[in-house]
């Protein structure tokens, strides 16, 4: 299980952003050399390019160029040369255990010229993690509106024992952020009260125009953001602390656009805080031995979860009344139960499957020899 821990620090401009530069035009090198030669072998390119590259850029400590060669070539390696991946000058730079370490709070970084050595701000809530979890590796980056370096730190440890308990199913609605299957509901209504002022101030500063009325769009859009965030840590956290249940089943949101939620809430709920919810979840639930599992979205709002007769008319806003067996439920409810019957429903088949060879080795018609 691992964790990444972002934290604000204070660099010498002078010294990082040129070092960011050189450490993006080293890269961009080893992925030009990569395209051209066919290959992300890590000693090749250490053969061919390194002499050359530590006589262009003196400056850049070897262990850092090698660690750029590294990232380049694993980069390379992911993409299998269908893209060939480029730095900005600003990207960020990786740091490993060559080029960096971390005494409980201090931090020493490989630069142009000496180390530099920082004293970190720990947060209370990322002191356990600091002073309990295993230390591999941080980038560096730069938010170039702010002006402001950040280290990311990530962590390691081993996973908590896996948790026995009841599995839930999970729906994300139009009236709720989400809905279990045993009839937890979470509101969505703060969320929607902050979007529609949101929207409101950002219409009026639009239609003023003005250099400054942009600006505050631009603050606000952050701050909206922030609001978003903080929502999603709150229920997220209330979800995986659900005692008994050690499976959360979510929809699978890779597969399909989100559902019908209205056209203003859709547009600001949009995929990134659904993706987000999900992180959360996964990593609160990991840290308690439970489980995030996901589901095909399919079908899974029309379904009736009594007789599972599928129609679209069995749906209503947020009232499920079923054509066929006249079952009633709230929707996202029958929603949340079909989730969680689908992944039942999948576990259990999967166990006969499994069992067939074992218990009658001829019932498939397959021949042994
Ligand atoms: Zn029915």
């Amino acid at each position: 299980m691992k964790r990444t821990v972002s934290i604000p620090v204070d660099l010498p401009h002078e010294r990082f952003l040129p070092l960011m530069g050189f450490c993006a035009e080293i890269f961009n090198a080893h992925a030009d050399w990569a395209k051209e030669n066919r290959t992300f072998n890590k000693n090749k390119a250490h053969k061919a390019l390194y002499a050359d590259l530590r006589e262009k850029y003196p400056q850049v400590p070897s262990a850092l160029l090698q660690t750029v060669r590294d990232s380049a070539m694993e980069a390379i390696k992911a993409t299998r040369f269908k893209r060939i991946p480029r730095k900005k000058s600003t990207s960020g730079l990786r740091y490993d255990k060559r080029t960096m370490t971390l005494r409980g709070n201090q931090l020493t970084l490989s630069c142009i010229g000496k180390r530099v050595q920082l004293i970190l701000n720990v947060p209370d809530y990322f002191k356990d993690v600091f002073e309990s979890w295993e230390f591999c590796g941080a980038t560096v980056t730069y938010t170039k509106r702010k002006k402001q370096f950040w280290v990311r730190l990530v962590f390691e440890t081993e996973d908590q024992p896996r948790q026995e308990g009841e599995v839930v199913g999970v729906d994300r609605g139009l009236y709720h952020l989400m809905v279990t299957s045993d009839a937890q509901f979470f509101s969505s209504n703060r969320v929607r009260a902050a979007q529609r002022r949101y929207l409101h101030n950002r219409r009026t500063l639009q239609q003023k125009g003005t250099r400054s009325a942009k600006r505050r769009v631009k603050a606000m859009s952050g701050r909206e953001k922030r609001f978003m965030r903080n929502e999603n840590h709150c229920i997220t956290k209330k979800l995986a602390n659900t005692p008994g249940v050690a499976i959360f089943v979510l929809e699978d949101l890779s597969g399909i656009r989100v559902k019908q939620r209205g056209k203003k809430l859709n547009k600001w709920l949009s995929s990134w805080t659904l993706y987000q919810q999900d992180l959360f979840l996964t990593y609160k639930a990991e840290a308690l031995g439970k489980r995030v599992v996901y589901d095909d979205p399919r079908y899974t709002s029309q379904k009736c979860n009594v007789c599972k007769h599928i129609s679209r008319t069995n749906c209503n806003k947020s009232r499920f009344h079923c054509r066929n067996c006249g079952n009633k439920d709230h929707a996202d409810l029958n929603a949340a139960k079909n989730h969680r019957d689908d992944y039942i429903l999948s576990t259990t088949l999967l166990k006969t499957v499994e069992q067939v060879p074992v218990n009658a080795p001829y019932a498939s018609g397959a021949n042994a020899s």
